[in-house]
């Protein structure tokens, strides 16, 4: 494990093996958390296109029950000129003949009438299967991603969840072999901070928080013999060279 950064000293060396280990932790815990949420998602893409499908079936099945209505309608008014016809044979006074004539005239506009909206009715639903038909291609195509995408969640899951064993079991070990004091400070800041506990000293800042550090701070860390804090965010200080190449003369 020779040599991450030259010249820090091998407690740090070791912790910012750990601290690689670390972040990868947090990271595919936070992954492994996000998989509920996006078994939801899928679950609801999948709902969303099928209730698409069933709203559509239904305005489908509402428009053929209209037009079914209308062609009764329209039954029940040719029963109804027949029986007039059949009167106007029957009948023997003119005013009254004229009077069925009428009638049937009326009743005969209205069937063409009905007839249009059925015509109309008939074009919509044409329209409402072709639609159908449509949607039920994209709730197909939604449940074989679906499908697909569950098993690979389950594929990521279990990688994920053996990666974090492996790790874990990794980390005992190498937290075995670190000073107690380094470490203890080392997982204390990384519960508090859970990102990072052990930052380079960038041009003289705390690479956590970014503060300026004072010269003896700096100096400091650059011996590398004892540990080096940063007095605003805790984190773990340490020294990388950067800063003495980007201005030799900022620290004596
Ligand atoms: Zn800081």
């Amino acid at each position: 494990m020779a040599g991450i950064v030259e010249g820090v000293s091998p407690e740090i060396e070791k912790l910012l093996v750990i601290q690689d280990r670390d972040k990868r932790l947090i990271q595919l815990e936070h992954q492994l958390a996000r998989i509920p949420v996006e078994r939801v998602e899928i679950e609801e893409r999948a709902k969303a296109a099928t209730s698409r499908l069933e709203e559509l079936k239904l305005k489908a099945k509402l428009t053929e029950a209209e037009r079914k209505q209308l062609e009764n309608d329209v039954g029940s008014k040719r029963t109804q000129i027949d029986k007039w016809r059949s009167q106007q044979v029957l009948t023997k006074k003119n005013e009254e003949y004229q009077a069925l004539a009428h009638e049937v005239s009326n009743a005969e506009k209205e069937i063409f009438k009905i007839e249009d909206k059925e015509l109309d009715l008939m074009d919509r639903s044409e329209k409402l299967a072709a639609e159908i038909k449509a949607e039920q291609k994209v709730l197909d195509e939604v449940n074989a991603q679906a499908q697909r995408q569950k098993e690979t969640i389950v594929k990521r899951e279990s990688a994920m969840k053996e990666e974090i064993e492996k790790l874990k079991a990794e980390r005992v070990t190498l937290a075995a072999g670190v000073d107690e004091s380094y470490l203890s400070r080392y997982e204390r800041i990384m519960r508090h901070r859970q990102d990072v506990a052990i930052v380079p000293l960038q041009h003289g800042n705390c690479g956590g928080c970014h503060l300026q550090m004072p010269p003896q701070v700096v100096h400091l860390a650059k011996r590398s013999e004892e540990m080096v804090t940063c007095e605003q965010c805790g984190r773990i200080l340490y020294w990388t060279g950067e800063y003495e190449a980007a201005s030799p003369t900022a620290l004596r």
